[in-house]
């Protein structure tokens, strides 16, 4: 369902990606690790296109939006914006609410904007999101209302209310204080479970990407160094630089 084909990104003199390959299958939990500054976090924000790259061929869902031609950078059209914005939602680390919105405008505007989805049905649709993140009563409330974990869990509801077919977590938990971090992990912990539903997850938290993952990839200096089931993976890395990022955060 994703498809990264030799995609190169780079920030002027800095090359972030170079002739990046990486597929995820529909229906699969992906987690990234990886050391601060590999370019983690650019390869979920091209995938969202909110970051043009300069060249390769990247598809989503179907969708390929931008033209391997060595030409770029390369700026999604409006159309394919709407499509990525349909069908993949992410979770950012600092939780980007809107901060003059309700708990429940946050999670019914973009349905609303961006489906156009009558306001009713959104708002149902939004009752019954938060209802699962354990939020019910706080939907009258406004962001700066809430704890941490309980602002992350506004945040996955709303990318939920789009229905996404991809859902990307950048470092979902690690803006939170250590006791909120289970709260946040259970609401994914109970997503990974849907099986239609695909995820490509960066984390620090090698416990939960074990439990959670169908495949984990370390990613160093713009490239997938070694990936592989969890068990296997965390158990019997066979890269050195592996190890070394292994035993330098456990
Ligand atoms: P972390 O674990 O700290 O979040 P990361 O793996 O997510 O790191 P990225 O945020 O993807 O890393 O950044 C990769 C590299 O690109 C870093 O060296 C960073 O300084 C650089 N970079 C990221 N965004 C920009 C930008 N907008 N302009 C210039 N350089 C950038
Ligand atoms: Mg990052």
């Amino acid at each position: 369902i994703i498809r990264f084909q030799n995609v190169t990104k780079r920030f002027g003199a800095l090359t972030v990606l170079d002739n990046f390959n990486f597929e995820v299958q529909r229906g699969e939990k992906v987690t990234l690790i990886g050391p601060s500054g590999s370019g983690k976090s650019t390869v979920l924000r091209i995938l969202m296109t909110l970051e043009p790259f300069q060249d390769g061929l990247l598809e989503t869902d179907g969708i390929s939006y931008h033209e391997p031609n060595g030409r770029g950078p390369f700026k999604a059209s409006e159309k394919h914006l709407h499509k990525i914005r349909c069908n993949v939602g992410m979770v950012f680390q600092s939780f980007n609410l809107f901060p003059h919105m309700t708990v429940l405008r946050n999670v019914v505007e973009a349905p609303v904007a961006v489906l156009k989805m009558k306001r009713e049905e959104a708002e149902s649709r939004a009752t019954e999101l938060l209802r699962m993140v354990g939020l019910s009563d706080k939907k009258d409330h406004f962001p700066s209302q809430l704890s941490g974990g309980q602002q992350q869990r506004v945040a996955i509801a709303r990318a939920l209310a789009m229905r996404p077919r991809v859902l990307l977590f950048d470092e979902p938990t690690s803006a939170l204080d250590p006791q909120l971090v289970g709260e946040v992990l259970g609401v994914i912990r109970d997503l990974a479970s849907e099986h239609d539903l695909t995820m490509l997850l960066v984390t620090h938290e090698m416990r939960f990407a074990r439990e959670v993952s169908d495949r984990v990839c370390f990613f160093d200096k713009g490239r997938i160094v070694e990936q592989g089931e969890p068990e296997r993976f965390f158990s019997n890395p066979q890269q050195p630089r592996t190890r070394e990022f292994l035993s330098s955060i456990l």
